[in-house]
């Protein structure tokens, strides 16, 4: 079932839901993608329009964030609860290693996906690393070529957005991964690079406000966030 906030359809699953749909997508022939939008996309597919349709074309749209649980709740399409990309595609890492299959790391600065591939196969044995990229480049070829060599099952592509939307959509027809996630900073997270909110913090549904306090200058980005949730206002006003 789907819920629709400011035009970004979700799908209405728990992180469960949304792992187990994961499988399935990897047990499927052909590619497919999944995306993990937040107010700050939802706020910028209002005017991009080749990402709002990266965003449709997703075989898998996962609420990331507490915004667009509060957004779906104002306007009236509850969302059952908030599924974080980074824990999402850690669990589906976790499911994939229990049988072997592998996942590629595609994305943050050179050194970062490497790191991250060696915390991960500490973290879950099992998992088969297929290869790393970092996601600093000109040209998209090589990178699918590398891919489409190591064939991985899961494919992460931690680009920042709209970039990593873009780029899934773009190369869907050439990429042989059974699925790729698009998850922001992950692989920063992942490496322990970045520091994740204490869990209190998570908790408390505050992840937002401790990374604007870790690193002050997304405070210009964050600001989407009370312009999405204006927006969600309006349209709940205007009762569209
Ligand atoms: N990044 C990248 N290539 C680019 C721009 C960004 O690989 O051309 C990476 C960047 O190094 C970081 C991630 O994309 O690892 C974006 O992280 P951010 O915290 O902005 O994403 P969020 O989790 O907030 O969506």
């Amino acid at each position: 079932m789907k819920s629709e906030v400011l035009h970004v359809e979700f799908d209405n699953v728990t992180m469960e839901e949304a792992v187990d749909r994961a499988i399935e997508l990897i047990n499927e022939d052909g590619f497919k993608y999944a995306v993990t939008p937040n107010p700050e996309i939802v706020w910028l597919c209002r005017k991009d329009e080749e990402l709002r349709e990266a965003v449709s074309s997703a075989a898998l749209v996962i609420p990331d964030g507490i915004g667009v649980i509060y957004g779906a709740k104002m306007l009236k399409r509850p969302l059952k609860e908030k599924v974080p990309g980074a824990d999402f595609a850690e669990r589906v890492i976790s499911a994939l290693a229990a049988e072997h299959k592998s996942v590629f790391l595609f994305g943050a600065k050179p050194g970062v996906a490497e790191l991250a591939a060696e915390k991960l196969s500490e973290k879950y044995p099992g998992i088969v690393i297929a290869g790393t990229n970092d996601g600093y480049f000109s040209d998209d070829e090589p990178i699918i070529d590398k891919i489409n060599a190591a064939k991985p099952d899961l494919l992460l592509v931690c680009l920042g957005a709209p970039k990593q939307e873009k780029w899934m959509k773009k190369n869907a027809d050439k990429l042989s991964a059974k699925l790729a996630i698009g998850l922001g900073g992950s692989l920063d997270v992942y490496a322990g690079v970045v520091e994740r909110a204490p869990e209190k913090w998570q908790k408390m549904n505050l992840e937002w406000l401790y990374r604007i306090v870790k690193q002050p200058k997304r405070i210009g980005r964050a600001m989407r966030l009370p312009a999405f949730m204006l927006a969600v206002l309006g349209e709940r006003i205007s009762g569209k």
